[in-house]
């Protein structure tokens, strides 16, 4: 049964929700006080920690979302070069951020944060706002993302539940449950609710996140060093390799196209997709759908046609890639040509790029691993 909650201290956490309280094995407070003499200590000093501005602590949010620390860094601090501010971010064309954010991948961030800066700019007056529901109404805000900026930058007691606090948590609690089930995620949510105390908030999130980054590793968690080692509950079951449990993979569909890799003076064709849409703003080589009747021989000479590309067409290979909701089987042909293809004179949208530079384009999944065909 759980354990009796002291009552907080000035100064020290206390918990913000008494009624979830016996959901816990032990005292809310503990954990908070735990992690937050160990902050004091192994905490990181990083760009967005030392500001309370929203827009800073929301766009390091979002970066960091699928992105380690270490490459976030330099993206944040270049972004910040071309937008200091909220309103330079919400006046620039979506074309700009999405270039700014070329190797970061998931553009979806790019484009949402390009979209939330409008919104905030032009229907809130260029206010943030400072509670978890404000903040999920801008687009690309879940719950976890609203808490964190709510929290780092309002000191709103908010919970999180990014991929570091629902390893912590499903370690500490011991759930033997596929993480991201509708149950499991019942329980996280008021786990870390329960949490997360009312004072030193900002503090708190920063420790729990920063336990999940240092310490509560997702394959081998450095417990010996851990503040909650003796809370922890898949620690004292020896559970803590095996927790959390791996999600079940979802089943998605499988699709085929080719792509052309037309080459002209070194250099390579590609296009930039439409603003709206799947993969919306981002650039591919021409390419085309196999998933229709057609044979790829077919297939491939129509994509040459509608280029105006004559000549033989050299088979480079085949890419797999995961893409959200389908599997990609990409079959790569290059052909060099001698003058430039009708098209790509006069569509704005086309260009030129060498191998050096297509590197550094905001390329989409599989046609970025189309770069390692391009020298051979
Ligand atoms: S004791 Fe180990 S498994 Fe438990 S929270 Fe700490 S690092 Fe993670």
């Amino acid at each position: 049964m759980g354990e009796k909650r002291p009552k907080g201290s000035p100064g020290k956490a206390s918990v913000n929700n008494e009624s979830l309280t016996p959901l816990l094995p032990f005292a809310a407070e503990k954990v908070a006080q735990l992690l937050l003499d160990w902050y004091g200590q192994a905490g990181r000093d990083l760009p967005w920690r030392q500001t309370r501005d929203p827009y800073r602590i929301w766009l390091a949010e979002i970066m960091l979302q699928q992105t380690t620390v270490t490459t976030a860094i330099g993206y944040y601090q270049r972004f910040l070069e071309s937008f200091p501010t909220l309103e330079q971010l919400a006046a620039a064309p979506q074309e700009q951020v999405i270039d700014l954010w070329a190797g970061l991948g998931y553009y979806v961030r790019a484009r949402n944060l390009h979209a939330a800066a409008q919104v905030v700019v032009h229907q809130l007056g260029g206010l943030f706002p400072a509670d978890v529901a404000g903040l999920m109404q801008l687009p690309g805000i879940g719950r976890s993302t609203a808490g964190a900026v709510a929290a780092l930058a309002f000191e709103q007691a908010a919970p999180i539940l990014d991929g570091n606090v629902r390893r912590i948590l499903c370690r500490l609690f011991a759930l033997q449950e596929a993480p991201h089930s509708r149950a499991a995620e019942k329980k996280l949510w008021l786990w870390a609710e329960a949490l997360t105390p009312e004072q030193r908030v900002h503090d708190y999130t920063q420790a729990i996140m920063d336990l999940g980054a240092l310490v509560c590793l997702p394959r081998h968690p450095l417990c010996p060093e851990c503040p909650l080692k003796d809370l922890c509950q898949a620690r004292s079951s020896g559970l803590e390799q095996q927790l959390p449990l791996k999600q079940p993979q979802k089943q998605v569909p499988q699709r085929h196209a080719l792509a052309l890799l037309i080459q002209w003076q070194g250099r390579y064709l590609v296009q930039r997709r439409p603003a709206r849409g799947f993969l919306g703003g981002l650039w591919e080589f021409p390419t085309l759908s196999l998933d229709g009747q057609s044979s790829v021989a077919d297939s491939l000479a129509r994509l040459m046609a509608d280029y105006a590309v004559q000549g033989k067409a050299q088979a480079l290979g085949r890419i797999k890639h995961v893409y959200s909701h389908f599997r990609l089987e990409l079959q790569l042909f290059r052909v060099p040509v001698a003058g430039l293809a009708a098209m790509a004179e006069t569509d704005g949208r086309s260009n030129w790029y060498t191998s050096v530079q297509l590197e550094t384009l905001a390329l989409h999944g599989a046609h970025k691993k189309a770069l390692e065909y391009l020298g051979e």
